[in-house]
């Protein structure tokens, strides 16, 4: 860590010494003094910006290799101001399992202003390829996918988007900026739900859109402040000093998911397990399969059982925090879903999928052991 970078010099004139603390300064302040009138220079008003969003964004830029970062009061917030660099008539390819906050920005609201969204299962590129037409001009990609894990060529995505001027963003979430960058093999924006790995600790709520083109910059910038979306400032704070772990709350993480990815694929009560270790699209466009496994039991039925043995895990909905969480698609992020797609995709009643955490991995381990044993 670069401590010259991580806090502000203070300057203290009744002694005659500028100095600096281990964690940054939080400015709780709406509006900034003007050295002159006519200053255009530093904050002035804290919608536009602080010095604790800065610090915060010009981290968040670091971490995915990108030259601008935006943080946001929710991921949600990050996507809605995302695609709304697009104009009305203007077409975007979406994942047909996309997050179901996303399914519903586009639906409800995103669509009343004009914009016109296509999903498809984006794991075949050619269903990405049939769908482009004329005003296409963005494809919308999640890899891994929720809650199947389902893989997406970032690579060869760009490819077939830069000959044709579309655009390529990604929601990172499900990966870190220490998993995958997908910056560097091409996309246009990277977004984030802080919410999740980036923060870790299951408290606060931040959304982030890492770019490069400086005019999708100075668009984000102007969504940012015109509508009210900037990260406030003690979550700017705090998302900043939860960064401060994210290397050993992700290498904890991915250690154990390998191991629990062990004990789950050969157990008998498990009829499949989801998780991109031998992908091999996945395992060339990011550094790890990640921290999120998915799994269905053999017999579907004793769903509810094997969640009340559980002792460790949270049965909850959300990820990436330093507990482990389980979740339900079917009866929480897919209830939503039409049933015959819901089986499509196969979210069935037996289907689980866990974020796992930091915890002691036996510990974890045993856990699965005697809930699967006494379900
Ligand atoms: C949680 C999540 C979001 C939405 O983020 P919020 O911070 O809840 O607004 C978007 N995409 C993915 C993949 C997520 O997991």
């Amino acid at each position: 860590m670069d401590y010259k970078k991580e806090t502000d010099m203070i300057i203290d004139d009744k002694r005659g010494v500028d100095y600096q603390t281990a964690n940054q300064p939080l400015y709780y302040s709406t509006a900034f003094l003007r050295p002159s009138l006519d200053s255009e220079e530093g904050h002035l008003y804290v919608r536009h910006g602080n010095p604790n969003r800065e610090k915060l964004e010009e981290k968040l830029a670091r971490l995915e290799h990108g030259k601008f970062a935006f943080a946001f009061n929710s991921g949600m917030s990050a996507i809605s101001a995302a695609l709304m660099t697009f104009s009305p008539g203007d077409h975007i390819i979406m994942p047909n399992d996309m997050y179901g906050g996303t399914y519903q920005l586009v639906k409800t609201v995103l669509k009343r202003f004009g914009l016109e969204f296509t999903s498809v299962d984006q794991s075949d590129i050619t269903n990405v390829i049939d769908t482009i037409k004329e005003d296409t001009k963005a494809i919308y990609m999640e890899t891994p996918s929720n809650p199947t894990l389902q893989i997406t060529d970032i690579k060869r995505m760009v490819e077939v988007a830069r000959v044709r001027d579309i655009k390529v963003v990604v929601d990172n979430t499900f990966m870190t900026p220490l998993g995958q960058n997908p910056l560097l093999l091409g996309a246009d924006m990277t977004i984030h739900s802080a919410t999740k790995f980036l923060s870790g600790h299951s408290d606060l709520i931040a959304g982030a859109v890492i770019v490069n083109d400086p005019s999708i910059s100075e668009q984000l910038q102007e969504l940012q402040v015109a509508m009210g979306l900037g990260l406030g400032t003690y979550d700017c704070w705090m998302l900043n000093q939860h960064l401060k772990t994210l290397t050993l709350r992700w290498k904890q993480s991915t250690e154990n998911t390998e191991k629990v990815h062990t004990f789950l694929k050969d157990h008998q009560s498990i009829a499949h397990v989801y998780y991109p270790i031998e992908n091999e699209v996945h395992m060339s466009q990011a550094t790890h399969a990640g921290a999120v496994i998915s799994f269905k039991l053999a017999e579907e039925n004793k769903a509810q059982s094997f969640a009340d043995h559980l002792n460790i895990p949270l049965v909850s909905v959300s990820l990436g925090g330093v507990e482990s969480i389980l979740s339900h698609p079917e009866t929480s992020s897919h209830k939503d879903l039409p049933e015959h797609e819901r089986i499509e995709k196969g979210i069935t009643k037996g289907l689980f999928r866990l974020s796992v955490g930091i915890e002691n991995v036996e510990d974890l381990i045993d856990d699965f052991e005697q809930a699967l044993k006494n379900m």
